[in-house]
This record gives C-alpha cells, sequence and structure tokens, in this order.
C-alpha cells in the first residue's frame, strides 16, 4: 500500500519504519525536519506538508500528540484524500475529537478509524503493539492487514472513540500500576530490604505486570529517559477523568493518579519518563 503517516516522533518513527519493513511505500511528515530525515534514512519518503504525504495515499496513519494537533491536520488530510481512503488515527486523543473525525470524514467518503496503541516505544520498535480500534467494522477488517504489522494484539472495540474509551481505560490502569511500584520501591528501600530482590518476587507472583517486567530495574536505578513522559500522561489522565465524567461514573483511584502525575509535572518532571512518578513519591517521603 502507499501509506501516509502524519507525526514522526518517539512513537511515529518505528512504526513507519516497520511498515516500509513490510514492503509498503511510506511518506511521512512531521512539523521537524529532522524527525522527516530520521525516515529518510529508513528508506522512506519525505513530504514538506500533510498535503504532500495525503496525495496519492491508499492509508493514511496520524501519531501526533494530543487532540488539538489532530484537529490542525485533519481538514487538510480530508482536502486531499482520495475517495475511499482510510484514515487511521493512532494518537491518543479526546473520544469525542474522534467521534468528530468520523464525522466529517464519512460525507467524503472517507473510512475514519480511531487507533490509539499500548507498548511503548519498545512496543512500536518491535512491532508488538496493543492496538484497540473504534470504527465501523468492516473498515477495521481493511485496515487490518496493515495494523498487523504494528501489533500483535489488534482489536476491534466498537464505533467512532471506542478505542480511545478503551485507551484510557489502559491509561489508568498503567498510571496506577506505575504508582504502586513507586510506593513499593519506597517502602523497601526505608525498610532496609534490597528492592532489586524484593522486585523480582513480585514480579514472578500475583503482583507481577509488564511494568514490572521492563521498568523494575531502571526505576530502582532512577533511570527516567523517556519512553513516555509524563506530559503525555498527564493528558491521557485528563482524558480519563473527562470521559468517567461523561459516563457519570467516579474512578476514586484514578483522581489520585491524575492527581500524583499532575504533581510530577508541578515539579517538573514533565519531560521525563511517567517512571518517574517515583520522584513524587520520594518527595512525600522527604
Ligand atoms: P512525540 O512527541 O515523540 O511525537 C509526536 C510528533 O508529532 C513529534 O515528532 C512532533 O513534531 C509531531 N507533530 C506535532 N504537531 C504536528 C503537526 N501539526 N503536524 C505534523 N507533525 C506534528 O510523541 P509520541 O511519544 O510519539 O506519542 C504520540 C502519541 O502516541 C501521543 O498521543 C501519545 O500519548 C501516544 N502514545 C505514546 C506512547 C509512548 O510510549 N511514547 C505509547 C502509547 C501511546
Amino acid at each position: 500500500m502507499t501509506i501516509g503517516f502524519v507525526g514522526l516522533g518517539i512513537m511515529g518513527t518505528p512504526m513507519a519504519a516497520n511498515l516500509l519493513k513490510a514492503g509498503h511505500a511510506v511518506t511521512g511528515f512531521d512539523v521537524s525536519a529532522e524527525r522527516v530525515e530520521r525516515l529518510l534514512a529508513r528508506g522512506g519518503k519525505g513530504a514538506r506538508s500533510v498535503a504532500e504525504a495525503v496525495t496519492g495515499a491508499d492509508l493514511v496513519i496520524t501519531m501526533l500528540p494530543d487532540s488539538p494537533q489532530v484537529e490542525e491536520v485533519v481538514p487538510e488530510i480530508l482536502e486531499h484524500a482520495r475517495p475511499g481512503l482510510l484514515y487511521v488515527d493512532m494518537s491518543t486523543i479526546r473520544p469525542e475529537t474522534s467521534r468528530w473525525v468520523a464525522g466529517r470524514a464519512a460525507p467524503l467518503g472517507v473510512r475514519a478509524l480511531d487507533a490509539p496503541v499500548s507498548g511503548g516505544e519498545r512496543g512500536a520498535v518491535d512491532g508488538t503493539l496493543s492496538i484497540m480500534v473504534g470504527g465501523a467494522a468492516e473498515d477495521f477488517e481493511a485496515a487490518r492487514p496493515v495494523l498487523g504489522v504494528l501489533g500483535t494484539t489488534v482489536v476491534h472495540v466498537g464505533p467512532p472513540g471506542a478505542g480511545q474509551t478503551v485507551k484510557a481505560a489502559n491509561q489508568l490502569v498503567v498510571g496506577g500500576i506505575y504508582g504502586l511500584v513507586a510506593e513499593a520501591i519506597v517502602l523497601l528501600e526505608a525498610s532496609g530490604v534490597d528492592p532489586a530482590a524484593g522486585l523480582d518476587v513480585l514480579a514472578g507472583g500475583l503482583a507481577g505486570s509488564r511494568i514490572l517486567d521492563l521498568k523494575r530495574h531502571s526505576m530502582i536505578r532512577r533511570e527516567f529517559a523517556p519512553g513516555f513522559r509524563v506530559d503525555l500522561h498527564h493528558k491521557d489522565m485528563g482524558i480519563a477523568i473527562a470521559a468517567a465524567r461523561e459516563a457519570g461514573v467516579s474512578l476514586p483511584l484514578t483522581g489520585q493518579v491524575a492527581q500524583l502525575v499532575a504533581a510530577a509535572r508541578a515539579q517538573g518532571h514533565g519531560s521525563l519518563d511517567h517512571s518517574a512518578l517515583l520522584k513524587v513519591i520520594e518527595r512525600l517521603n522527604g
């Protein structure tokens, strides 16, 4: 397929690289020229605008930070889309923005899907992301072969916006687990117990998780290079709180985790990895 790819950041660059490796023709655009250069180095084509990346594409992917950036590029995508284009937004944004995109796309014959991902930079590099997809079932089937290059768990979860709601649920769970792993490290160290030995045991028992598997060593070493930035997780906790409000439900633990992530940001850690929640728990403890 001919694929236009907009947003070549931490996630977008390795995802585009995997599409190239699978034999697709990828034309990428990013507001950062240096990021477009990185795609050229991997065998892709560079575009100087969203329009150039979209023109002639069978499928367009966006992987942008937040709702405002998606709202900014969508008019240009729709203006230059060929009829029948599959437009897959893989950014994590508000569910209502995804519904707005689908509503604008449908009258133009553009098939829009919201397909946010989980699995982090590692999952993007390895092509092992979990992808949760909202939109029409037949459009999901049409996009599935391409999504299958990027992820190993690719699930159609409902109508437009449903993918984003599942992602909000994912992010509140991930934030909560980071907070509790941070508390476990603080407890172990304050009690004079080797945290590495302690967390090795936790990782093998009922408390085991992907986060413990992938992040316990770097957290104990206080290595917080992103990965997934605190700023982005702060955005995602806001999406989760807003989704809860819209659904009319109370999520008390999500509220607490959102405040801890907000504290990480307020303490100046916005550009660190979200495992830097440990810094907040440490500071609470002097
Ligand atoms: P990032 O900031 O590294 O990348 C975003 C890219 O978009 C940047 O290169 C930026 O220059 C570009 N951009 C911004 N506005 C643009 C515009 N108008 N036109 C073209 N390019 C533009 O972010 P990321 O970590 O790659 O995350 C992207 C999305 O994926 C976010 O919604 C994030 O929440 C989600 N996500 C990230 C991770 C992760 O581990 N990093 C994991 C799952 C989901």
